[in-house]
């Protein structure tokens, strides 16, 4: 049976487990981590692609129960006009729709579904460097192990070791000039719908909120900042230097954002966030990347997760179908085109929050014209990005 070493648990890598299983291949985990119950963000919205592509192994079962169902975006400006809705995509057709949950609990529920179908996933075991040996790939570790396989396939995300290995002169990572910072505050009604997720885009800073069903809010800012943070810059920075700078942030605007972030349990913590234009080489010598190592995108773009999901069932059922080579070739004949726009609208999305003032004005001015055409022809939602369908037992050509 073909071995395939897969680098990183995060989203694609367990997705990946499984759907390798599915079509015949045996697979090995490695991840870096010593430790699976991490908390990485906090909020994080699993839009109906995801959860169809899910389907294709069997495993959207698995996601329905987190979280909440989130359908649609409002979009306001600073001033509380409401400038438009977008949704997050039609329902699938047995009723599933777009998921709001914690990114530690999808982390936790993929990496439990694969290991309770018998996927091995080894921890603490992070990858240093891979080699071709004929028809083989030999992994090394920084614990000093190896192990071999017929191939090797990174989902070891944004900083991804595979990359580097697969093409030394892999583009850098690529600053997005807005930093992350969230969380959820149980106990504060608010008077909206919990299947929508509410956004500002306020004088000075990007604010998200969506009332959760049990009564709470989850939430999220975008403090703009033009030049990436030093090391260390953001974590020297406490609970109360976070909270200061939102609350002067959010003052000049009509929201609820500065009672939520006043209310938020502490302590606040922020992140800077990262995307790459372009991976021009995903594969190479038996080896490939996928998810975030091949395209990482904004997370403005709320699809990130989706994508890597996408990818992994997509790998594995072109490794089902083609030797490997032709194999890894289909793939990124049939990935590169719709990743690539996805990084750009996110792209578009990061620049949009950090809008100075005449960009407000043009934004605020032609949004809602935008999104009026949009519902004019029928679909609030972008369909190529939302109706993607992946269809298990079609066979894949080259
Ligand atoms: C603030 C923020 C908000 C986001 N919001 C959304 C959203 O709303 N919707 C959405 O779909 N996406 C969102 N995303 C993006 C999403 O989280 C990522 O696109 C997704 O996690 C990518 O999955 P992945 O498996 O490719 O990489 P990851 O999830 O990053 O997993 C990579 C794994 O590889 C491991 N690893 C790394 N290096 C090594 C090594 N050398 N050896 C072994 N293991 C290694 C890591 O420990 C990790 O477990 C957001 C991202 C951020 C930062």
């Amino acid at each position: 049976m073909t071995t395939a070493l897969v680098i990183g648990a995060g989203v694609a890598g367990p997705v990946l487990a499984m759907a390798l299983q599915r079509a015949g291949l045996h697979a090995e985990v490695y991840e870096g981590d010593a430790d699976l119950a991490d908390e990485r963000g906090s909020w994080l919205t699993l839009q109906v692609n995801g959860m169809d592509a899910l389907r294709a192994v069997d495993a959207h079962h698995v996601v329905a129960g987190l979280g909440f169902p989130t359908r649609r975006m409002r979009f306001f400006s600073g001033t509380g006009k409401e400038l438009g809705v977008m949704s997050m995509g039609e329902p699938l057709p047995d009723g599933t729709v777009s998921h709001l949950m914690s990114r530690s609990d999808l982390y936790r529920a993929l990496r439990d579904e694969a290991v309770s179908r018998g996927a091995e996933i080894r921890l603490d075991k992070r990858l240093t460097g891979a080699t071709r040996i004929g028809d083989r790939v030999r992994a090394e570790f920084a614990d000093g192990g190896t192990a071999e396989g017929d191939l090797l396939i990174g989902c070891d995300g944004i900083r991804s070791r595979v990359r580097a290995v697969i093409d030394p002169g892999a583009p850098p990572v690529r600053y997005v000039p807005v930093l992350n910072v969230g969380g959820f505050v149980p106990d504060f009604p608010l008077d909206t719908p919990s299947d929508e997720f509410q956004m500002m885009f306020g004088k000075r800073c990007f604010f998200g909120w969506s009332a959760t069903p049990d009564g709470g809010v989850g939430w999220f800012a975008n403090p703009p900042r033009r030049d990436e943070p030093g090391p260390g810059v953001l974590s020297a920075m406490t609970d109360a230097d976070w909270r200061s700078w939102l609350l002067e942030l959010l003052a000049p605007d009509r929201s609820p954002a500065c009672d939520i972030v006043r209310a938020a349990p502490g302590p606040l913590f922020g992140w800077a966030t990262f995307d790459i234009p372009r991976v021009p080489t995903w594969h190479r010598d038996r080896m490939i990347v996928i998810g975030d190592a091949a395209h990482a995108t904004s997370p403005a773009a709320g699809q990130g997760a989706a994508m890597a999901i996408e990818d992994a069932v997509v790998l594995a059922k072109c490794l089902r179908d083609l030797p490997v080579d032709r194999a890894f070739t289909a793939f990124e004949g049939l990935r590169r085109e719709r990743v690539e726009a996805v990084v750009v609208a996110g792209r578009r999305g990061s620049s949009q929050k950090a809008a100075g003032p005449v960009g407000r004005v043009f934004r605020d001015t032609f949004m809602p014209m935008m999104l009026r055409r949009m519902s004019a022809k029928g679909g609030v939602s972008p369909d190529w990005l939302h109706r993607h369908h992946i269809e298990w037992d079609e066979t894949t050509h080259v």
